[in-house]
């Protein structure tokens, strides 16, 4: 393993300095220094208590996902039928967050196969993207008893898996689907209303927040606000990945 002394010299930049100490702390095999300081991130969700420390670095999702399937580290473990981690494109240039899955899900093993997914794929077909070309995850990655709104702890306690698959996807862009995984990556409590039109930053990655597809199938009079969302999103998009 690299040791950050041997990559860093005078005249690195603090910043840098500071993502390969985190990697180094948290375990991450050999230094990244890749321009998202997703590390940067991550050291900030530990000290605000959001994530435990941990050591990290899988090679793939594939690998990521082996070694955690089986995961009992919350009580949601002992409930669940399937534990849900994520699909889609492994490179994917961006990432759909939402909160937890559902009892389709849950029963299925994949986010948003229900109702709620059905509108998602709607929506993503409207600005032309498929699933094979996106990654779709979920803050908690076991089904909540009832679809209760997930408890900080259990956020707490699944929230470093969401960032491995964030750190190994690398995506050009992040769009939460809701309040909860919008406040829960972004550390807030500020309301949804005031959250959406504008580019958070998440470690270094564009970070957009839109209604879950289950609050637009509750109030369809969000679809029109959503529908702008995702178009900027799509924008956003094409403008990050299109060849230079
Ligand atoms: N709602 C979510 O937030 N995620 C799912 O996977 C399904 C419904």
């Amino acid at each position: 393993m690299a040791d950050w002394k041997d990559l860093v010299d005078g005249k690195t930049s603090d910043l840098l300095k500071r993502a390969a100490q985190c990697q180094l702390e948290l375990g991450v095999e050999g230094i990244i220094i890749d321009g998202n300081n997703i590390e940067e991130k991550k050291m900030s969700l530990i000290a605000n208590g959001m994530v435990k420390k941990r050591k990290g670095g899988y090679k793939s999702l594939a690998a990521h996902e082996k070694a955690i399937h089986e995961c009992q580290n919350c009580p949601l473990g002992a409930t669940r039928t399937n534990f849900v981690y994520g699909t889609g494109n492994p490179k994917a240039g961006i990432i759909f967050i939402g909160e937890a899955p559902g009892r389709d899900e849950d029963l299925k093993g994949e986010p948003f196969v229900g109702r709620a997914g059905q509108l998602l794929d709607k929506i993503l077909a409207a600005i032309n993207f498929g699933r094979d070309e996106i990654y779709i995850a979920n803050i908690l990655k076991c089904r909540p008893p009832n679809n209760r709104d997930p408890q900080p702890d259990e956020m707490r306690t699944c929230m470093p898996y969401l960032l491995e698959q964030i750190r190994l996807i690398k995506p050009k862009i992040i769009c939460a689907l809701g309040r909860v995984a919008a406040q829960a990556l972004l550390e807030t409590s500020t309301p949804l209303g005031k959250l959406r039109k504008q580019w958070h930053d998440f470690g270094g990655i564009p970070f957009l927040v839109t209604y879950h597809p289950a609050a637009l199938l509750r109030n369809p009079a969000f679809k029109k606000d959503c529908w702008e969302d995702v178009q900027i999103l799509r924008a956003k998009y094409d403008e990050l990945t299109v060849e230079k």
